[in-house]
């Protein structure tokens, strides 16, 4: 194979391959764009951490340049080239570790293709714009003024799901992007599963909310006690600060450049000390994925991570299904004790454990505990999947959302801050998004199910603060395998099973059974 030939479009990236061997050259191509989109997260960790004000709107044209030169270098013809010559050579049906680079990256070329680069910046111009709308909103607590932004978002988002999946439900053809393998109705029969025992569930603990103190929760911890409270159960666990870090932020994320360095970062609320402690547990089940992640596949497609929801079932793994738990906090709480101002010394164990899992119906889906979390979700599923095919106008939306509010949590907001206006997905003109979200709390409770039962002394490892058994199998079982395996696949690949509701539902009904004495 030549230069890139006359129909070749002018690309950035490196050209001209002469090496006989054409995976040297698919990995080299594939190392570049790995290169210039991780370089954009660099600026993008230091934007939301330590940049000055000032320096917004150059660092926004920066990481569109990158972002863009990213883009163009995967999706050119000379990409698709060089794994037409990977086939022809044979490779991509095995299971070897070309095998897999290639037949990952065909899948990612083809989705990254699915749109022309024109629509691609009109929807990046319209999020900007969506934005300024949303903030303009937000201040007048009105949705009105953010309601022709939104509809210009649901016709750009139509046509994104027309160029996705023609012959498909539009939802679905969104899901191809955020959930590949998912259709509209699976999750819709799922959601409708965990309406069934979670709305029951939520009326049973709000009757007995007087079993939880909420004492503890309400003493104030002073910021440098809560970073070192932070630090010390990442440390625990062992996440390796040998190759990653923790800063603060306004909202906490993680983010990766690659597995040798992976940021994580948390906000310290000096009246809500849980925030920081279980957002950092959070971040950091998406940092160990990352850190995990399979060095032979590093720089591809396929040495990433499976997918946003694989990804939030490890965050929620952390956060929750261990770092809730009963066990964890017989570890936990000697270290924290030793950490908290002296007050805390009259807490038992027991109030501990029950004030950290505390429950009730709120309004806030950021705010929202483990149980009513997942109603909030499926409330903005229910919102788009009928923006989408046109049964649902815009300006209804603040009127369905106080009425399914109603439904699912016995609480309605009484303004549009607290309602509609609450989330920034919509503005950046993200759909399809959401039941990622709820889909990481199920397989979390999945793998749950899957540890125990070979990991059996569990309980007692936690206990013991022993927790590279657990933090092992992640690695063998879902971090190693990259993004080789889609949600459903690694799913069924790990437990045994299809992605059900069963087993997390389970846990809460347990778990929230015992606390509230149900
Ligand atoms: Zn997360």
């Amino acid at each position: 194979m030549g230069e890139g030939g006359a129909s070749a479009p002018p690309s950035a990236c490196a050209g001209g391959f002469h090496v006989a061997d054409v995976m040297t050259d698919l990995r080299r191509r594939l190392r570049e764009v790995w290169n210039i989109s991780r370089a954009s997260a660099v600026l993008g960790w230091d934007e939301l951490t330590y940049m000055p004000p000032g320096g917004a709107q150059d660092r926004g044209e920066q990481e569109a340049t990158l972002d863009r030169l990213a883009h163009e270098c995967f999706t050119s013809d000379e990409t698709g080239k060089l794994l037409a010559r990977a086939r022809a050579a044979g490779i991509g049906r095995g299971e070897g570790d070309d095998d897999v680079i290639v037949r990952v990256t065909e899948r990612e070329y083809e989705r990254a293709r699915a749109l022309p680069p024109s629509l691609v910046e009109e929807r990046s111009r319209l999020a900007v714009a969506g934005h300024e709308a949303w903030v303009k909103a937000r201040r007048a607590n009105d949705f009105a003024i953010f309601a022709p932004t939104l509809k210009k978002v649901v016709e750009t988002q139509r046509e994104v799901a027309h160029l996705r999946g023609p012959a498909l439900d539009p939802y679905t053809a969104l899901l191809t992007a955020t959930l590949p393998g998912f259709t509209a109705d699976e999750i819709e029969r799922l959601f409708d599963d965990l309406k069934r025992r979670l709305v029951p569930l939520v009326g049973r603990i709000t009757a007995h909310a007087d079993r939880v103190d909420p004492a503890p929760s309400s003493l104030r911890v002073d910021d440098d006690r809560q970073w070192q409270a932070s630090l010390a159960a990442m440390r625990a666990v062992g996440y390796d600060f040998g190759r990653g870090r923790l800063d603060r932020t306004i909202h906490p994320f993680e983010t990766s450049f690659g597995t040798g360095d992976v940021r994580i970062t948390t906000r310290v609320d000096e009246d809500q000390w849980e925030f920081a402690l279980f957002s950092s547990l959070h971040e950091m089940g998406h940092g160990l994925y990352e850190q995990g992640l399979p060095a032979r596949w590093q720089g591809t497609p396929a040495g990433e991570s499976s997918s946003s929801a694989i990804h939030e079932s490890q965050s929620r793994f952390f956060e929750n299904v261990i770092g809730r738990s009963r066990p964890f906090w017989e570890f936990f709480w000697p270290t924290l004790r030793e950490i908290f101002p002296p007050e805390f010394a009259r807490f038992s164990l027991e109030e501990m454990y029950r004030a950290v899992n505390r429950c009730g119906p709120t309004l806030i889906r950021t705010e929202a505990d483990e149980v009513t979390y997942n109603l909030h979700v499926i409330l903005r599923f229910e919102i788009e999947r009928g923006l989408l095919a046109g049964t649902m106008e815009v300006n209804d939306v603040p009127r369905v959302w106080r009425d399914r509010m109603t439904d699912l949590l016995g609480v309605a907001p009484e303004d549009d801050l607290t309602g509609p206006l609450q989330d920034v997905h919509w503005s950046g003109g993200s759909f399809a998004s959401f039941p990622s979200y709820t889909l990481g709390n199920v397989i979390s409770g999945q793998l749950r199910e899957t540890v125990r039962a070979e990991i059996p002394d569990l309980d007692a490892l936690i206990r013991r603060g022993a927790f590279a058994p657990i933090t092992g199998w992640l690695r063998e079982n879902i971090y190693d395998l990259g993004a080789a395996y889609e949600t459903k696949e690694l799913v069924r690949h790990v437990t045994g099973h299809d992605v059900e509701a069963g087993p997390y539902l389970a846990y809460l009904e347990e778990k929230f059974s015992d606390i509230y004495d149900l």
